[in-house]
């Protein structure tokens, strides 16, 4: 784990095709998700998608974590468990997604807001996908680690928001985790230098109040330290020179969430 596995041309492609199946099952999320559906539900419709689509649920028994979908819940930050609790109108879900397929690892997380939420979290919201589209205009050759943790933090910040600042981004490819690791925070210049063949994770963690965290006896659960809400929002991306290719995608839950808003 000590040091930066660069990937050649072929393995980034398999990177996207699992970063593909990530954004697609996020996609069927974002089909379902709503008022009135228990969390225990969505994890079961993912894992049935993913091992569908010749994949397997990467999250499901690493280090121990006994679901497919990481599912945060307002002021769940992340690692928050799939259960019984029945989502309900003005709730935030964050749905953390990954995705194993040929070997190689995919990972994506997006927050959806259910039914109406409050202007704070649909701020939080905005600002926290802001703040990884200006992370991810970092992840560029010539830049550093701590280009895209400032860049992250600036805007969080300067908007009132805490980052929290225990959990991190990462490298991904043959392992779900591997380096480097992509702080949400940072100085402009610092740490390690990006180059081609970096494949990195960039997951701002934002919360509504203080950027402070708590962890739970579960082992698992992370949640903020004043009960207000947190988002989060992760790529995974390769480094490139000039723009970072964005190997995740959006692009399924954004077209089921402009239908949903349509009906
Ligand atoms: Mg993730
Ligand atoms: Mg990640």
């Amino acid at each position: 784990m000590s040091k930066i596995n660069y990937k050649s041309v072929e393995e980034i492609e398999l990177i996207r095709e699992s970063s593909l199946l990530v954004g697609k099952t996020l996609g069927e999320i974002a089909k379902v998700v709503g008022p009135g559906v228990k969390t225990i539900e969505l994890n079961k419709l993912a894992e049935t998608y993913i091992r569908d689509n010749g994949g397997v649920p990467a999250f499901l028994n690493y280090s121990g974590f006994p679901y497919s979908l990481c599912i945060s819940v307002n002021d769940k930050v992340v690692h928050g468990f799939p259960g019984d609790y029945f989502l309900k109108e003005g709730d935030l879900i964050s749905v953390d997604c990954g995705v194993v397929l040929n070997k190689y690892y995919g990972d994506s997380a997006y927050t959806f807001a259910i039914g109406e939420v409050s202007d704070t979290a649909k701020k939080l919201m905005r600002v926290t996908q802001e703040c990884l589209v200006l992370g991810v205009e970092k992840a560029v050759v010539g830049m550093r680690v701590g280009d895209i943790g400032y860049a992250v933090q600036e805007h969080a910040e300067k908007n009132g928001f805490g980052v929290v600042k225990e959990l991190v981004g990462h490298g991904v490819g043959l392992q779900l985790h591997e380096k480097p690791e992509v702080p949400n925070y940072g100085k402009r210049g610092s740490g390690i230098k990006l180059e081609e063949g970096m494949v990195i994770a960039i997951e701002p963690m934002i919360n509504a109040g203080r950027a402070g965290v708590k962890f739970w006896d579960d082992g698992w659960t992370v949640s903020t330290v004043d009960g207000k809400p947190s988002a989060h929002y992760e790529h995974t991306v390769a480094v490139k020179k000039g723009k970072a290719d964005i190997l995740s995608t959006f692009s399924y839950v954004d077209n089921v969430l402009k239908e949903k808003n349509k009906s």
